[in-house]
């Protein structure tokens, strides 16, 4: 069965091949640098991660670019509010987002450009536009005017006359020369509010737009046409739909051959918003003894194109099924054999469009098949794809308490004063550990 995935611009399951034989390209909209990115972000980037991986595993040569947005309303006003310079304010948030991804083992992508870097490519976009007559300057900035590009809203599949009906109502002041309420913003002229973050350039002072930031930096580093891009369904309008329609405009080729979108995020079946007060990043979830990786069983239990509710007990009963996995693993022996038919039920699960809920119920199956050959080095290969680190051994740090137990309980064994280190034992358990004698010493667990 060959890998499937479902293209958001066909609505369907489509059998998956590379433009160019054995190599992925693949643009990730990553985030914006202004706070602690959020767990509906993290659900998107796990969700890419595992894309990358099975590709890899399937034996593609990837080449994932992730963007950093380090400029637009909300990192100026940020730096603003901290009276530091931009780059300076979104260095710090830069350094907390790749911790949180090393921390989800997220590997990193091949590419991760700042979009303060590519100015020079969006401008250069921006002037074909211009050229073209397909962009318009205003007042305030460069436009894109929509009804010079016929397919626009094949992704969204929105129509226009929806679109300009819907529109009528809230033309904003500032906006008034715009030709059409959807046209969106190419370049921004400077304006004082923006203090020193500006560009001299060709096309005038200012900044550029959001989605010329994605089309500039996806198309230097993937080319003009590249197989896979992915994001929140939240970003599929208006997003992805003027991605399209200004690289497509621009280059008079497909932009993308792939669009994958992972589902909507709620928290307690509500939208996550900072007034609910259920607006979590990885920082909440540690606090409340969580560890990243709990979390990251959590979002493989639900197929990433569905929509996920989040629920602290959701997350309790994956750190406990998570634990319990880990140590059933840690039991087993390796007899250095694979589990083909294990390997082969894994991989269908994936390849229907990265059935990850599929492919632990048989990673979960293959634990408890007591006949089964092969258990670590089959659990080995699906966790390149999963990242769970099935097989590393956890480190537990123990209270000094039960540290010095330990200690006495081993003291005892040596001396062979088995009824003394019973009583320690069970002491020991009294305080939540579990001691198992092993040749190379004592193992303990937390129960
Ligand atoms: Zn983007």
């Amino acid at each position: 069965m060959p890998l499937k995935l479902y293209n958001t611009l066909t609505r369907k399951k489509e059998i998956f091949k590379p433009i160019k034989k054995n190599f992925v390209g693949i643009y990730v909209c990553g985030p914006t640098i202004y706070n602690y990115v959020h767990i509906g972000n993290l659900r998107a980037y796990t969700f890419s991660d595992i894309l990358r991986r099975y590709l890899k595993y399937s034996r593609y040569k990837i080449k994932e670019v992730m963007n950093l947005t380090d400029v637009d309303d909300k990192t100026i006003k940020g730096s603003q509010k901290e009276r530091v310079k931009l780059k300076e304010f979104t260095k710090k948030y830069e350094k907390s987002f790749l911790e949180d991804i090393k921390a989800m083992n997220i590997e990193m992508p091949e590419v991760m450009p700042r979009a303060t870097e590519h100015i020079k490519e969006m401008v250069a976009i921006v002037k074909k536009l211009l050229d073209k007559g397909i962009a318009y300057k205003t007042q305030d900035g460069i436009y894109f005017s929509i009804n010079k590009f016929k397919d626009y809203g094949k992704l969204s599949r929105i129509k226009k006359k929806a679109l300009k009906a819907g529109a009528s109502k809230r033309i904003l002041k500032d906006e008034y020369d715009k030709k059409n309420i959807n046209d969106f913003a190419l370049w921004k002229f400077y304006t004082p509010e923006d203090g020193d973050v500006f560009w001299e350039t060709e096309i005038g002072k200012g900044r550029p737009g959001w989605h010329i930031e994605c089309s500039a930096m996806s198309m230097k580093y993937l080319g003009e046409s590249f197989d896979i891009h992915t994001g929140g369904e939240d970003l599929i309008f208006p997003h992805h739909e003027n991605e399209i329609a200004q690289s497509e405009s621009a280059t008079g080729k497909k932009f993308v051959k792939y669009w994958m979108h992972n589902g909507w995020l709620l928290v307690d079946n509500k939208k996550m918003s900072k007034s609910l007060g259920n607006f979590y990043n990885l920082r909440d979830i540690i606090k409340k003894n969580y560890s990243p990786l709990d979390f990251r069983y959590f979002y493989l239990t639900k197929i990433y194109r569905q929509r996920f509710n989040f629920t602290w007990r959701g997350l309790e009963a994956s750190k406990k099924a998570y634990s319990r996995l880990k140590n059933k693993i840690s039991e087993i022996k390796d007899d250095k054999k694979t589990n083909k038919e294990y390997l082969r039920k894994f991989e269908k699960a994936m390849n229907d469009d990265l059935n990850t809920p599929k492919a632990l119920q048989i990673l979960w199956k293959l634990v408890r098949d007591e006949k089964a050959e092969g258990k670590i080095q089959t659990i080995k290969k699906m966790d390149e794809v999963l990242g769970l680190n099935l097989l590393k051994k956890e480190k537990i740090k123990l209270p000094k308490k039960i540290e010095e137990l330990v200690e006495k309980r081993e003291k005892y064994r040596r001396e062979k004063n088995w009824k003394k280190a019973d009583e320690l034992r069970e002491e020991i358990r009294k305080h939540g550990y579990g001691v198992e004698d092993t040749k190379e010493g004592s193992k303990i667990r937390k129960l």
